[in-house]
């Protein structure tokens, strides 16, 4: 993006002004300068945008055989290929994280939009042959205008695992992306038009947390699907459940990464960086807490160190950059007060624990070395709370129990990792930690196929899967008499059971 652009909001089809005059500013967190401005929707233009959804839905959409649906999403998914480059030079640029990530990560987009085009035409309903003469059938039905609230740190992937699998399903979505990432869904909500998706199937409502609320509460709205923070994640429950209409929540996280004194130290020391500071250690299963047998300690903290102190900072469009800045000032300064709170609380800094010195403009973006602690107790703050950025922990444990207990040491239930040769004690560990993600020596791995989603503060329901699919449908049952006869129950006929 050279020159900042203007963008109206993106509902019924068509790029709309915004009735609200307010508009929101949206920085390179690289270089603090701006690409662009979005509305901040208001009542009205939420109203609006929420009436276009519901219109689309009567208009068809969710009548539609899946079959018909499918066509129009495989060619959003094949738009989408062709124009990844693009699409991953804008996400690197609103997000600072690095073109070689964004890359790899558009590359994959199309996958959902595939996958969930593909098993909704194969979704099967049940019939059954009942006593006393009846068929009972169920099917299934969409639920109608789905609200999909997103955040920042991956606005295309986490959206397009959301609206992939409410489209197939044949709803009409809502979406608020984060007030910090807005432009990518609403160049999305242009290129599905383009694809031929009908008019108000995909609607974008830009602006920040307010906006989202006033989303939550528009009437047409039957459903809510929400990728965000704890706090915000108590919040739309609450309204949710005042408005009874069914809600995912995909919260926080403070991943555990359990390493066993037979892991290969090479592969668990590149996987530890990997894990800890891809996308700057900005996603919702970031390995955050390494518990590290005591035969392997010393070494793994010193390596792991030695790679946190080697990842090269800087231009995010540069694709020899391997760690770009944080989202924004206020992301830094929470990191910077877990790294003082660390050393206030005895442990013992390894690597990073301060900006970097870059060269202007990168010099104003909020750039944070990346941090690795070693001797970090389980009830101090960095063990409990979640940074949501490239400061991380190191732990050591003496037997397997005590690292289970370790793992299990957390109000979060999203990832966690083990890293050992074996076999047996990978299937035990990953039975008895507790989270709704488990990888078996590797980290972040993700495909349209194997559910994803948390338990307890890290929130409920499921992304990707059969499971997505089925969340973003209502299931019914009709029930048909066969028998010839009515049996008149007050003429003494029929019985019970
Ligand atoms: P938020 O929870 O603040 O935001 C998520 C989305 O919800 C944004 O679109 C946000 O708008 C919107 N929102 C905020 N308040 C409300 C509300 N009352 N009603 C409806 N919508 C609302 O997340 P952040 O982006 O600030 O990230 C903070 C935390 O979120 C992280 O520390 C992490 O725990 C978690 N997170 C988890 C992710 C995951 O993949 N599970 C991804 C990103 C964040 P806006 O941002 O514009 O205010």
């Amino acid at each position: 993006m050279t020159e900042p652009r203007a963008y109206d909001l993106h509902y019924g089809g068509r790029w709309q002004k915004p009735v609200s005059t307010e508009r929101i500013e949206v920085r390179s967190p690289a270089t603090g300068a701006l690409l662009a401005t979005v509305p901040a929707a208001g009542p009205a233009d939420v109203t609006a945008a929420a009436d276009a959804a519901q219109e689309a839905f009567d208009a068809g959409w969710g009548r539609m055989d899946a079959l018909d649906r499918a066509r129009p999403l495989r060619a959003l998914a094949e738009l989408l290929r062709a124009r990844m480059g693009q699409l991953a030079e804008l996400e690197s640029a609103v997000t600072g994280r690095p073109i070689r990530e964004m890359r790899a990560q558009m590359a994959r987009i199309p996958e959902w939009i595939e996958y969930f085009a593909s098993i909704a035409v194969g979704l099967e309903a049940e019939s059954n042959l009942v006593k006393g003469g009846f068929v009972t059938l169920t099917a299934y039905e969409p639920q109608g205008v789905c609200a999909l609230l997103t955040p920042w740190n991956h606005p295309v992937l986490i959206l397009v695992k959301k609206l992939a699998a409410a489209l197939a399903a044949g709803n009409c979505c809502l979406i608020k992306p984060s007030e910090l990432a807005p432009v990518s869904p609403l160049i999305l909500a242009e290129w599905a038009m383009e694809a031929g998706l009908p008019p108000g199937v995909v609607n974008v409502v830009t602006g920040a947390g307010p906006t989202g609320a006033l989303v939550c509460d528009a009437a047409p709205v039957r459903r809510i699907d929400l990728t965000g923070g704890t706090a915000t994640g108590r919040k739309v429950a609450a309204r949710a459940g005042e408005r009874l209409v069914p809600c995912t929540l995909e919260l926080g996280g403070k991943t555990p990464v359990v390493i066993f004194a037979d892991a290969p130290l090479d592969e668990a020391v590149a996987g530890a960086a990997f894990a800890a500071f891809v996308a700057a250690g900005q996603t919702c299963v970031s390995a955050s807490r390494f518990l590290v047998a005591r035969p392997l300690y010393n070494a793994f903290c010193t390596r792991l160190g030695a790679r946190a102190d080697a990842l090269r900072l800087g231009d995010p469009a540069d694709p020899a950059t391997d760690m770009g800045p944080v989202i924004s000032a206020a992301a830094r300064t929470r990191c910077l007060d877990f790294i003082a709170r660390a050393k206030a609380e005895g442990a013992r800094l390894v690597a990073g624990g301060a900006p970097p010195d870059l060269a202007p403009p990168f010099d104003a973006g909020h750039y944070l070395r990346p941090t690795v602690f070693a001797d970090v107790t389980p009830e101090s703050h960095l063990f409990q709370e979640e940074a949501f950025g490239p400061v991380v922990s190191v732990t050591p444990f003496e037997t397997e129990a005590e690292a289970v207990e370790l793992a299990n040491d957390s109000a979060f239930a999203l990832g966690a990792a083990v890293w050992t040769c074996d076999v047996a004690r990978a299937h035990r560990l990953s039975r008895a930690i507790r989270a709704g993600v488990l990888w078996i020596n590797d980290h972040h791995k993700n495909d349209p196929r194997s559910i994803w989603g948390g338990f307890d503060a890290s929130g409920w329901g499921k992304e990707n899967g059969w499971d997505a699919l089925r969340s973003y449908l209502r299931k019914r049952s009709i029930v048909i008499r066969t028998a010839s006869q009515y049996d008149d129950w007050f003429a003494g006929k029929g019985r019970y059971g």
